[in-house]
C-alpha cells in the first residue's frame, strides 16, 4: 500500500486486501503449518531463498505477514518480523548484531523486564549489556566506540515518563558506527516514529497499545532499511557470507531488507519465537482503531495526570504531558500529538498508601500490564519491584510510594471520580 496514504488509512489496510480465492474482506486466519509447493524446483528455489514464499509457519506465515506490513507501513520501515512478545522482538533485534564477548549499550531507564533479560539472561550468551543514563549524553558519547554493537533505548520509558533525545542518541550511534534500536512501545507509531529522528530498528511489545485489549501476546522488529551492515566487520552475521545458504551474503543479496531477510530465514528458523496466526489477527484488528484510541488514551491520561496533580494524598506526578514534567520539552518535540497514558505518581503515604489505593479503587484494574482498553493500576514495591532492595527500587524509579497507571478508555469523569474516592479513603 503506497506511503501516500494517510496513518489512518494505513492503519485499517496496509499489508491486506481482499482474500483473492474467496473474496473474503476481512484478513483470514491461516491456521496452517505447511504450505504445498508447485513442483521440486519451486521448493528447491524457496529452501535457496532464491524466491520470497511460504514454507513453514515458524519463518513466515501470511496472517503473521499482513501484520508485518502494516507495522512496517505505520513505522515508515522497509521490513518487519512479528514474533511471539516484546521480550522475543528484543531478542531477535539484537540477535544478528550480537555474539559472544560483544557488547551493547542500554539505557538504564528501561521497562524492569528488559533490564532483567539484557543484564542477567542475555549474559549467558556472553552478551555484554552496559546501562547508561542516556539523560547524559555526554556519558553516552564516551561509552560508545567501534566494539559497540548497538545502542537501544525506550522512545517513551515504561513507566517513568521519560522522553529519549532520539535525534542526539542517533548521532551518537551513527559515530559510532551502531545502530540505534528504539523499543517504540508506549508511544506507538501514532505518537512516535523513530525513524523520522534517524533510529535504524524499531521494536515493539504489540501485546500493549498495538493489539489494544490485553488478549494476545506479541511482538515485532522494524527495521528501517537504511543502516549498511557491511560498513564494518562487527556484523558479519549480516555481511559475510552465510554457509548455510551457499555462500550468500545478506547484505550483497538483499540489500535494504538484509534484516529481515536475516530474521526470518536464520533467526526464526533457530530461535522459533514465531508468532501464532490468531495473535497476528487480533493485532491486526487492534490497529485499525489505532490513532483513535491514542487520542482517546492521551486525552484522558492528562485529565488525570491534572487531576492527581491537585490532590493533598499526592507529592508528586511524573507525566511527560504536564507543563511540571522534566521531559516537558523532549515531549514536545518528539510526542506532539501526546504523551501517551502510562505514568506514575507519588503517595506522601508511602508504601502503606501504594498498597491501600490499588485495593481501594474499583473501576481500575489492578494487574501487571499495560496498554489496555481498560484502566490499570499497580503498586510497583508490592509486586514487580518486590525482590529488590529498597535503594534499587528508587533507582528504577518503582519507590515505596511510586503508583502507575496505565489510563484506558473509559469516561474520563468516571475514572477520576474512582480515584478520588479511593485517595480520600486513605488515612
Ligand atoms: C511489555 C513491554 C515489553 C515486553 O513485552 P512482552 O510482550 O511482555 O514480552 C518490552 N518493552 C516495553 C516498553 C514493554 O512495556
Amino acid at each position: 500500500m503506497s506511503r501516500e496514504f494517510g496513518f489512518e488509512t494505513r492503519s485499517i489496510h496496509a499489508g491486506t486486501q481482499p482474500e483473492p480465492v474467496t473474496g473474503a474482506r476481512q484478513t483470514p486466519i491461516f491456521q496452517t503449518a505447511s504450505y504445498v509447493f508447485h513442483d521440486a524446483d519451486h521448493a528447491a528455489s524457496l529452501f535457496n531463498l532464491q524466491t520470497f514464499g511460504f514454507v513453514y509457519s515458524r519463518l513466515g506465515n501470511p496472517t503473521v505477514a499482513a501484520l508485518e506490513e502494516r507495522l512496517a507501513s505505520l513505522e515508515g520501515g522497509r521490513g518487519s518480523t512479528c514474533v511471539a512478545s516484546g521480550h522475543a522482538a528484543q531478542l531477535l533485534a539484537l540477535f544478528p548484531l550480537m555474539e559472544a564477548g560483544a557488547e551493547f549499550v542500554a539505557s538504564t531507564r528501561l521497562y524492569g523486564g528488559s533490564i532483567t533479560q539484557f543484564g542477567k539472561t542475555f549474559k549467558k550468551f556472553g552478551w555484554q549489556c552496559r546501562f547508561l543514563d542516556m539523560d547524559d549524553l555526554e556519558a553516552v558519547k564516551a561509552a560508545v566506540g567501534e566494539d559497540t554493537r548497538a545502542l537501544f533505548c525506550e522512545s517513551l520509558a515504561n513507566p517513568g515518563g521519560a522522553v529519549s533525545d532520539l535525534e542526539s542518541l542517533a548521532r551518537i550511534a551513527e559515530g559510532a558506527g551502531c545502530p540505534l534500536v528504539v523499543d517504540n512501545t508506549l508511544a506507538t507509531p501514532f505518537l512516535c516514529r523513530p525513524f523520522e529522528f534517524g533510529a535504524d530498528l524499531v521494536v515493539h511489545s504489540t501485546t500493549k497499545f498495538l493489539t489494544g485489549n490485553g488478549t494476545a501476546m506479541g511482538g515485532a522488529v522494524i527495521d528501517s532499511g537504511r543502516f549498511d551492515w557491511s560498513k564494518s566487520r562487527r556484523f558479519a552475521s549480516l555481511s559475510a557470507p552465510e554457509p548455510a545458504y551457499h555462500g550468500l551474503a545478506f547484505q550483497e543479496t538483499f540489500g535494504d531488507l538484509a534484516f529481515t531477510t536475516f530474521s526470518h530465514a536464520v533467526t526464526l528458523r533457530d530461535l522459533g519465537a514465531a508468532q501464532s496466526p490468531m495473535n497476528a489477527f487480533l493485532t491486526l484488528l487492534g490497529l485499525e482503531t489505532l490513532p483513535l484510541r491514542m487520542e482517546r488514551h492521551c486525552r484522558n491520561a492528562l485529565a488525570v495526570a491534572r487531576f492527581l496533580e491537585t490532590h493533598p494524598a499526592v507529592a508528586w506526578v511524573s507525566y511527560a504531558g504536564l507543563p511540571s514534567s522534566p521531559y516537558r520539552g523532549l515531549a514536545q518535540r518528539y510526542l506532539p500529538a501526546g504523551a501517551g497514558s502510562v505514568f506514575t505518581f507519588g503517595l506522601k503515604g508511602g508504601y502503606r498508601a501504594g498498597a491501600r489505593l490499588v485495593e481501594a479503587v474499583a473501576l481500575w484494574s489492578h494487574l501487571a500490564n499495560v496498554g489496555d482498553s481498560r484502566s490499570l493500576i499497580l503498586h510497583p514495591a508490592s509486586t514487580t519491584h518486590r525482590q529488590l532492595t529498597a535503594a534499587q527500587r528508587q533507582a528504577a524509579g518503582a519507590g515505596d510510594e511510586v503508583v502507575r497507571l496505565s489510563v484506558g478508555l473509559e469516561t474520563a469523569a468516571d475514572l477520576i471520580g474512582d480515584l478520588q474516592q479511593a485517595l480520600d479513603s486513605l488515612p
